[in-house]
């Protein structure tokens, strides 16, 4: 604990804590110690950990890094984190990120960008940046962050680090601020596929407070990470071809296709054709969701209250307008839009459709072969500022992790060593729902 903090403090430029909880850090460490020396230490015992700033831990600050939430206190622990307090972990603080999970680079936070630790000039991807940065930079040894449509895995690929996004229902999402209900997952960012595999392990599974997660048996993920012999591998065609697609990492997914047929290992090409579709669907759903999700922070039940109104619909008007920063309207004024009487049927109708359509494809795709490979994301960590003119830049950045989420299939980020400017390079290895024990068994081969 000590280690970290004294790394947190020295690292504070890199702006990925928004809190650090020292004193709590180090009465856990004690009480782990005290169970180590009598026997009774749970699974993750050591394990020093950040949490992103969308889960709810009882007694502690919860933003969203949002000022729309400031002085908002939690009231409750959400499951995944009560799951690791009950293994012993230790949480050493709360982690910045994009505005309500909305970004691809950490830029629409509230409490200003990440900066990458191999760059200070680069951002550190997002929404979960400051948790990618935080291991990146070992101010903490693992992570646990959300991910809607890449904010796990994307970060992940800029630092240099693991990210794991579960399947859809894996972990139980209470106590997860939503942004996008139907695509939202809780996942791990870590320095090796063994810690995601144990961290998995120990907050997938059934939970009375969310209707939604699944009660599929929770495997040891952690204990099954042997690689079998013999993998069918597929790659989507397209996504190598893609105009934007930075050429080291398309020479990084070619060089692991190599690899993977020297060991003998079968790697086809296979066609999709849906890949423009992607996100145009992602967009419309989840802003259409988060529209909705969004509508209880109205300056009433939480956080920031506009002092200046003077009836009831000037203090919303006024709260939301002043608590929400710019990304975050946007997306409420997208999703009311595509949810509006006129817009409905031609917007949230087609995508729902379209959506199932992928979804089927990808997991026929997923019946045919172990996994997908694909690049993580098309470039590597980009200049601060460089993408923030252009909102839609940024959105067709997200194409090649919003796949897994739209088919709520399980996917991975794993480095994939760096480009010519030193920059990591993330490989997105996506596998069958609910065989995450496979995908991680293949990753760590990768590794
Ligand atoms: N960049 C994507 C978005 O802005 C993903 C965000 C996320 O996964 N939370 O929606």
């Amino acid at each position: 604990v000590e280690y970290y903090l004294d790394n947190i403090q020295r690292k504070q430029h890199l702006n990925a804590f928004l809190e650090v909880w020292a004193d709590e850090a180090r009465q856990q460490a004690d009480a782990v110690d005290a169970k180590l020396a009598a026997g009774t230490a749970g699974k993750l015992a050591g394990m020093v950990i950040g949490l992103k700033d969308v889960l709810a831990y009882k007694g502690h600050t919860l933003q969203s890094s949002s000022h729309i939430l400031d002085g908002f206190k939690s009231l409750f622990t959400g499951t995944a984190v009560q799951r690791l307090l009950d293994e012993d972990a230790i949480l050493i603080g709360r982690q910045n990120c994009d505005e309500f999970a909305m970004g691809a680079s950490n830029e629409s936070s509230y409490f200003g960008p990440v900066r990458n630790d191999l760059d200070h000039e680069r951002v550190s991807g997002g929404s979960s940046g400051g948790s990618a940065v935080a291991v990146q930079a070992d101010m903490c040894l693992a992570s646990i962050g959300s991910d809607t449509g890449g904010s796990v895995r994307q970060p992940a690929a800029f630092c240099g680090i693991v990210g794991l996004k579960p399947t859809y229902s894996r972990v139980s999402r209470y106590g997860l601020v939503a942004y996008a209900s139907s695509f939202d997952q809780i996942g791990p960012l870590t320095c090796s596929v063994d810690d995601a595999a144990l961290l998995l392990e120990v907050m997938a599974g059934p939970d009375e407070f969310d209707a939604t997660v699944s009660h599929e048996p929770v495997p040891a993920y952690s204990r099954q990470l042997e690689p079998q012999a013999h993998y069918r591998v597929g790659y989507i065609r397209d996504t190598l071809e893609r105009p934007g697609l930075a050429p080291d990492i398309k020479q990084a997914v070619e060089t692991t296709i190599e690899q993977l047929r020297g060991q003998g290992h079968v790697v086809d090409a296979v066609d999709f054709p849906y890949l423009d579709y992607m996100v145009p669907t992602y967009y419309i759903l989840t802003t259409a969701e988060a529209s909705s999700n969004l509508g209880r922070f109205d300056g009433v039940k939480y956080g920031y209250r506009a002092d200046d109104a003077t009836d009831l619909e000037s203090l919303y008007k006024k709260s939301r307008s002043q608590g929400f920063g710019q990304e975050v309207q946007r997306r409420i004024l997208l999703g009311t839009f595509v949810l509006s009487a006129d817009y409905y049927d031609a917007y949230y109708t087609k995508a729902q459709r379209v959506r199932r359509l992928i979804k089927e494809q990808t997991d026929e795709l997923l019946r045919q072969y172990d996994f997908l490979i694909l690049p993580t994301a098309p470039t590597t960590a980009f200049r601060i500022g460089e993408n923030t003119k252009d909102a839609l830049s940024m959105y067709l950045a997200d194409i090649f992790t919003v796949q897994a989420s739209l088919a709520g299939v399980p996917a991975i980020s794993v480095p994939a060593g760096h480009d010519q400017q030193g920059l990591p390079i993330g490989l997105q290895i996506m596998g069958g729902a609910f065989r995450e024990a496979d995908l991680l068994a293949f990753a760590k081969h990768l590794t």
